[in-house]
């Protein structure tokens, strides 16, 4: 017997709508690459998503259809997103961090049709263009007076909506339609697209708003660190509307002071990003003798959340630090790190371990660990397995078929990832699966010692990579980047480590670098590390 409740698709149109209606002069506040600040609401930012979806239409953009922005956050961005997805286009997330080789394979694998870019990349949209056939015209995101010089045929987004109504019909389609196309960064072979529906952003947008989870409310000032084209922004283009949030979208410049005084100067009250942002806020305020009036919380995610961090942000600044897991292929969010009822009740010393934790499951998910022969393991807090996760949020496959079959016989998708699950269900990645040293057929996790050494005082990023060895098949070896002005020595940092790891998880070698490489979305770039170390050969011989 079917229920007697309205068949209403779950399409995302349905979100800024409600956002125009219920929230229309909350505000939207913009910075562009020159540090220009503009003002915009929900009702503002839903007028000219329809101006869009009029645009489009008259560029010929049908359902279905790949629309491309490579764009920082902006209101013209979040407009150009909601009127694509609005009429039935799909909104496809370029990131212009990648390399001009990657970002040409993917807009071709995707078939894009329009380009609505940043100004500030024309020089990569100049190189890309030849690169990439199916794209038939180039929109920038400004007026006519900050056109970018270039030798493209491009036009401005102001000018491209200017004479287009205000009105068009939105949805109509079932909501299983796709929605979003964002590729995964391809650290391992080449990058895959995961294609959203309204339905799977919509349920997102949903579970994220828990309080047990993002916790946005009609009260915040939210400002978007993580940038659109990092798999939905961790849902809050949806969230924010969704609750009417002000919403604060900082362009291009991601610096500590720049952050610092969008912060202040808007009255923020929560923001999201990686670790290595909040890391350069961080050194600028303790630099600047600076202090936080409105912000009371921030969710970190993406990599694995340094103590320090939390720490620093909690005990000098009385911010709350929120760790949440997920990936692209998740919508992303995954799992959360807030207290269950038992780990609230526990000291603030025992609080922590948890709060380093990815943790807790969103209703709506499924997670199980298993070996890899694909057997269930137990949730003990101690035996790491592959995470394979399963939901209406989750990936089913890859655009155009790319890696094939990637559910198992339960349906459930190989995050890649390496964790545990203790009793109280809070799940801890200990590495990516293709990360983990393994060493005399055990694993040691890359990430716990990377967190551990960046806590020494001196050290400003560290990264743990397996090297091989003839004994033990591969051990691991720590590169240091210090803070500026700091210094120590390999002993040092072997001092330091001892007693607070393992001894056969000691790295067998410390090697000090000027930098970490850094990949497009701020993780520590491994690839590039192992490439970097070819050759490399280990000082001396390790017994155990
Ligand atoms: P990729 O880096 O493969 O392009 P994503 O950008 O989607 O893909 O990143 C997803 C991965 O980032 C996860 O599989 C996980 O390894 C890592 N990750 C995300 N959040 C965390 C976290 N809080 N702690 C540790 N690792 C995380």
């Amino acid at each position: 017997m079917d229920g007697l409740m309205q068949n209403v698709p779950l399409t995302v149109d349905r979100i800024i709508d409600h956002a125009a209606a219920w929230h229309g002069a909350r505000e939207i506040v913009s910075r562009d690459a020159e540090g220009r600040v503009s003002r915009s609401t929900y009702a503002g930012v839903h007028a000219d998503a329809k101006r869009v979806s009029n645009a489009l239409a008259a560029e010929g953009i049908k359902p279905g259809d790949r629309v491309a922005t490579m764009a920082w956050n902006g209101a013209r961005h979040l407009a150009a997103w909601y009127g694509a997805a609005g009429m039935g286009a799909v909104l496809h997330t370029l990131n212009p961090r990648l390399f001009l080789e990657q970002i040409a394979y993917i807009a071709n694998h995707a078939g894009d049709r329009l380009l609505l870019a940043d100004p500030a990349t024309a020089e990569l949209v100049e190189q890309l263009l030849p690169q990439v056939p199916s794209i038939e015209k180039v929109i920038f995101f400004c007026g006519a007076a900050s056109l970018p010089q270039t030798s493209v045929a491009a036009i401005a987004f102001d000018d491209w909506i200017a004479g287009q109504p205000a009105e068009h019909a939105w949805g109509g389609f079932d909501e299983n339609a796709a929605c979003g196309l964002c590729y995964t960064s391809g650290t391992t072979g080449n990058p895959k697209g995961v294609l959203y529906s309204h339905r799977s952003n919509y349920i997102h947008a949903l579970m994220t708003l828990q309080r047990d989870a993002l916790a946005l409310s009609a009260r915040d000032t939210v400002l978007l660190v993580v940038p659109m084209y990092h798999a939905n922004a961790w849902g809050v283009v949806y969230s924010a509307p969704a609750v009417g949030a002000k919403l604060v979208l900082p362009g291009q410049r991601m610096d500590g002071e720049s952050i610092y005084n969008l912060i202040e100067e808007e009255g923020v009250t929560y923001s999201a990003a990686v670790p290595t942002v909040w890391q350069m806020l961080l050194q600028y305020m303790q630099e600047n003798g600076k202090r936080f009036t409105t912000l009371e919380r921030v969710t970190i995610g993406g990599s694995a959340c340094p103590e320090s961090i939390i720490r620093t942000f909690r005990d000098d600044y009385g911010v709350d630090v929120i760790q949440g897991w997920g990936m692209t292929e998740t919508s992303p969010l995954g799992t959360v790190s807030v207290p269950n009822a038992s780990v609230a009740a526990k000291s603030d010393a025992e609080q922590m371990a948890y709060k380093l934790k990815q943790g807790r499951l969103l209703c709506g998910l499924e997670m199980k660990l298993v070996d890899d022969a694909g057997n269930r393991l137990p949730h003990d807090g101690r035996t790491p397995g592959r995470l394979m996760v399963k939901g209406p949020t989750i990936a089913a496959a890859y655009f155009g078929g790319e890696g094939g079959d990637v559910l198992d016989a339960e349906g459930f998708f190989d995050t890649g990832d390496v964790s545990t699950i203790d009793g109280e269900g809070y799940m801890q990645i200990t590495d990516r699966a293709k990360d983990v040293v393994k060493s005399g057929g055990e694993w040691i996790s890359s990430i716990e010692i990377e967190n551990i050494a960046m806590g020494h005082d001196a050290v400003a990023n560290a990264a743990v990579v397996g090297v091989a060895h003839p004994k033990w098949d591969e051990r691991p070896i720590l590169l240091c980047q210090l803070k500026p002005g700091a210094s120590a020595s390999a002993d040092d940092l072997r001092a330091y480590l001892d007693g607070r790891i393992a001894k056969w998880w000691m790295p067998d070698d410390v090697l000090f670098v000027g930098e970490i490489p850094l990949g497009p979305t701020g993780k520590i770039d491994k690839k590039a590390i192992r490439a970097g170390l070819e050759g490399y050969k280990l000082p001396f011989e390790v017994t155990r």
